[in-house]
């Protein structure tokens, strides 16, 4: 079976990709292969879990403990819906997000 086959049979097909514009194999959410892992795991730091697919079935403990992996091996931040957002924002208002140092003597 040759891999175009294979996609077929998971449902991918080629378009352009909305999470990354590269013209690939996308799935049922027009993404390709690798942001589709990308939004799996935005999904569990998020706990979306309706919507992350790893996490079906699976108790809250086993969801927590998938989440502290995911963070553990990728990091905390957001991937593919963090670059959206901005994408989205045409406009960048700064958020003042300074952190007081308090000077401690
Ligand atoms: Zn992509």
């Amino acid at each position: 079976m040759t891999q175009d086959e294979l996609a077929d049979l998971f449902g991918f097909f080629r378009a352009e990709c909305r999470g990354c514009d590269i013209v690939s194999r996308v799935n049922d959410l027009g993404l390709c292969e690798e942001c589709a892992g990308k939004l799996e795991r935005d999904l569990i730091r998020e706990r979306d879990w309706d919507y992350t697919v790893s996490a079906y079935g699976l108790t809250d403990s086993r969801r927590e403990e998938l989440r502290s992996q995911v963070v553990a091996q990728y990091g905390e931040k957001l991937e593919l819906m963090a670059q959206k957002k901005s994408a989205d924002r045409k406009s960048k208002a700064r958020k003042p997000n300074r952190k007081r140092s308090r000077k401690r003597r």
